[in-house]
């Protein structure tokens, strides 16, 4: 018996591009924040079409650097939805804010526009939206953007899973007051650990750029290559220690390089999925119903459970047995303990999340999968699904 190939959920493609210039930046003598940080953010200017990248070593330090530049405070509110990762929403509590969570759209699991519209506590409270494009499609930027007008806040995008994703053909961190990206071992391009802020705002730009590096108000590298002397810095605020060392940007440069060639591909293996599956009782991501780009970082598949035998939680057992990894994004926040007992929230608070969450599989999607190994993944899904239907 041929032993069964295993299919990992996840997987970054890494090119001898990268493990050189990881090398070259190692034999440099300089590893941490230097030129090579300094040529990622160029490039990622660049990329995106933006006046400002501020690379960090997390998206969740940027996002947690966002809030604090656009002067999101102690009792403040900032809204967001509850089907994302916990880091959207605890750098809004780093800063003494509160979440208003906002159901998602049953559709695509972006915020609800609706939702938005009839949230009927205190605007004034509210300092920001921060939206997340979940699985790399882009949400109702144009009507996020005037209610966060009207009510006189920002918009800070969760581009975590956006590179590159597009909105009316303009590039999510192209646009807007702060996008903040991730570079996270399983995202769409990778650094190990990483994040990028971008804007276009002058005063933002200077408070992140030293809030990121412990209040000081240039970084290190500036330091030994200005003509002040070395050993001079001034601290003007109780900064972070938020940085992205030379060693992470040194794989960046390459990643960024690759990242419409990995979209490309990714999205090649979502049209596959969605040929394959669409007589089976499940519902598939939507096709974009324009020429815009979905970055496809997730592959979501929702079971239809009326139809089948199986839980969700059955039909990722099985796949594990048919060698493919699998995952589930996202646990909705108000499910999880710290929120749910802060908040005091029920499962039925947010319908739409919870409907989603128990019938969702996040299926393998990445470069790095060759055709055979999507075909072992479609195989899998077809067979559990035909033995399961009633
Ligand atoms: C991965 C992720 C983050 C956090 O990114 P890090 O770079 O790991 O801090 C934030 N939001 C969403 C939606 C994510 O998927």
């Amino acid at each position: 018996m041929n032993p069964i190939k295993h299919i990992p959920f996840a997987l970054p493609l890494i090119g001898e591009a990268e493990i050189q210039e990881v090398v070259d930046c190692m034999r440099s003598g300089w590893i941490t924040t230097g030129p090579r940080t300094r040529l990622f953010e160029r490039d990622f200017e660049t990329f995106v079409g933006n006046k400002y990248a501020l690379a960090v070593n997390s998206a969740t330090a940027g996002l947690h650097l966002a809030l604090e530049a656009i002067g999101v405070t102690h009792g403040d509110k900032v809204i967001t939805t509850p089907y994302t990762f916990t880091a959207t929403a605890e750098v809004i509590r780093y800063l003494g804010a509160e979440p208003i969570f906002i159901d998602v759209e049953p559709d695509n699991f972006n915020i609800s526009t609706s939702g938005l519209r009839d949230y009927k506590g205190n605007w004034d409270k509210v300092k920001a939206i921060l939206p997340v494009h979940f699985a790399g499609k882009a949400c109702e930027m144009d009507t996020i953007s005037q209610i966060a007008k009207d009510s006189r806040s920002h918009v800070v995008e969760d581009a975590a899973h956006a590179l590159p994703t597009t909105y009316k053909g303009k590039t999510i961190g192209s646009f807007g007051d702060i996008a903040v990206f991730s570079f996270y071992a399983t995202k769409t391009i990778t650094t190990g650990e990483g994040g990028m802020i971008v804007t276009a705002n002058d005063e933002w730009a200077e408070r992140m750029r030293t809030m990121r590096l412990h209040g000081i108000n240039r970084d290190v590298f500036d330091r030994y290559s200005s003509k002040k002397p070395s050993w001079y810095y001034e601290v003007v605020a109780p900064g972070f220690k938020y940085n992205m060392p030379d060693l992470a940007a040194a794989i960046g440069i390459h990643q960024l390089k690759r990242a419409n060639e990995f979209q490309r591909r990714r999205e090649i293996i979502a049209d596959k999925y969605s040929e394959a599956f669409k007589n089976l009782p499940l519902k598939l991501p939507n096709k974009l119903p324009t020429k815009d780009i979905h970055s496809w970082h997730l592959y979501v598949i929702l079971l239809d459970l009326d139809e089948l035998t199986i839980s969700r939680n059955n039909f990722i057992e099985r796949m594990a047995t048919e060698g493919v990894g699998t995952s589930v994004h996202f646990i909705p926040l108000h499910l999880q303990p710290y929120w749910r007992d802060r908040y005091q929230y029920l499962p039925e608070d947010f319908p739409v999340a919870l409907s989603l969450y128990e019938r969702s599989v996040s299926l393998p999607i990445y470069p790095k999968m060759t055709d055979d190994d999507v075909e072992i993944v479609i195989n899998a899904v077809k067979s559990i699904i035909g033995n399961t239907v009633k």
